[in-house]
């Protein structure tokens, strides 16, 4: 039963029974209504509230300020790797029309349209790559890559000295947390924070998709973030963006096609366009009332849990974590940790086991047969990866400290 099973999984993750239970319930007879939530229309009264609600309990949580918008899109974090360079690189347009009229934008858009990506592993390699496919190689400047400093792998973040940041960037886009390598930022990059007052700094986007909800954010130093629900806020099929109002009507408007075209600069598909979605509450297509209504029911719980809201949840995570970690480093000659100690990521706990591939097939199936499901590292590398979600409880990451323990003991 779900009771037995501590499940590891790096996305999708595992949800608080009680929401599972209650979301079950609700798709079968939502509120005695005779209908599931995923039968009533999207534009009903009570899609409105939920939709509503589950907004303001994030802002809530998060502390997002007023003059931020938070949308409910679709097409996953992949989706948002596309719209964010669509969105930033229209904003760009309109921002350099205001300031050099229609005249010279040809050959500004040739020389100075710059999307910046800092690379610490294979969630922003992902998101880069992207950008370089819409808008061409000539307009994407690589700030920093994680791998040429660990021997060709992701598992650092390059010192902050050596980035290479284009002036006046359409955005300047970081992963957060990355899910595959295990690497997390250990806090807001010191030379992306706003300038000096009149200064509004660098354009900074993040993806969010496996670390939100589990630690405080300076949400005023981003002009944008994003995260997949299917992590630590819910099930698959919505994706959050929290984006800055100044970057949608009335204050910014997307260029016009026809302007795109002139300037041989590819347009967003309408589902992507954020203005399109901020201006019709996230419901200009259907939406997965579902979807948001189990974020919604996790929000409640986490608010309810934590009166101190997401600075709450960050302890815990931080206390899980660091027990897993210490578990690890208890056995140097066994474990090896992937990255680099100050930015080993809170959520998704990577390493090796000496041995290789054998021995980590062992602690997989060992760990299963305790009911410590998902530990299988990521395809692309490997590995083992413990991912430390918000619904992994206390007792889930103590277990799994002494199972690290007890396997380690068996070889040494
Ligand atoms: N960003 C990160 C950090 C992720 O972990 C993932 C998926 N695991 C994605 C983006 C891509 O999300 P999706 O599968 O929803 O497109």
């Amino acid at each position: 039963s779900r009771s037995d099973i501590t499940y590891f999984g790096a996305g999708p993750s595992g949800l608080p029974h009680e929401v599972i239970e209650d979301a079950a319930q609700a798709l079968v007879n939502f509120n005695n209504t005779g209908l599931g939530i995923a039968e009533h229309s999207h534009r009903s009264n009570i899609a409105t509230t939920i939709l509503n609600e589950a907004k303001a309990d994030l802002a809530s949580y998060l502390d997002i300020p007023d003059d931020y918008e938070i949308l409910f899109m679709q097409g996953g974090g992949s989706g948002e790797f596309s719209a964010l360079a669509y969105n930033f690189v229209g904003a760009w347009v309109a921002r350099k029309q205001r300031e050099i009229g229609f005249d010279g934008l040809n050959s500004a858009v040739k020389t100075d349209l710059k999307l910046d990506y800092i690379i610490t592993g294979s969630w922003s390699q992902k998101a880069a790559a992207e950008a370089e496919r819409l808008f061409g190689e000539e307009h994407v400047n690589i700030v920093a890559d994680g791998r040429k400093m660990n021997d060709g792998k992701f598992g650092s973040i390059p010192e902050e000295s050596t980035w290479k940041l284009s002036k006046g960037a359409a955005m300047v886009y970081y992963c957060d947390n990355e899910t595959v390598d295990g690497v997390e930022f250990p806090g807001f990059p010191k030379s992306l924070e706003p300038g000096l007052e009149g200064d509004d700094g660098p354009i900074v986007v993040a993806d969010m998709s496996s670390n939100i909800l589990s630690r405080k954010i300076p949400i005023k130093n981003f002009s944008a973030i994003f995260f997949g629900a299917q992590k630590n806020l819910g099930v698959t099929g919505i994706t959050v963006v929290v984006i800055k109002k100044s970057f949608l009507p009335p204050a910014t408007s997307q260029p016009s096609a026809t302007l795109m075209r002139q300037l041989g600069l590819p347009i967003p598909p309408r589902v992507f366009e954020y203005e399109t979605v901020a201006k019709n509450n996230s419901l200009y297509n259907t939406l997965s009332i579902f979807d948001v209504y189990v974020a919604g029911r996790v929000l409640k719980g986490l608010l309810l849990q934590h009166p101190d809201k997401v600075e709450g949840q960050q302890a815990i995570s931080q206390q899980k974590a660091q027990l897993i970690y210490k578990a690890l480093e208890a056995h140097p000659d066994v474990y090896k940790i992937v990255p680099d100690k100050t930015v080993r990521s809170r959520m998704n706990i990577c390493f090796r086991i000496e041995g290789g591939d054998s021995v980590e097939k062992t602690f997989v199936e060992e760990g299963a047969a305790l009911g410590l499901t998902g530990l299988k590292g990521h395809r692309s590398v490997g590995g083992i990866r413990a991912s430390n979600y918000n619904a992994v409880p206390l007792e889930g990451a103590e277990k799994l400290a002494e199972f690290i323990g007890a396997f380690a003991s068996h070889r040494e």
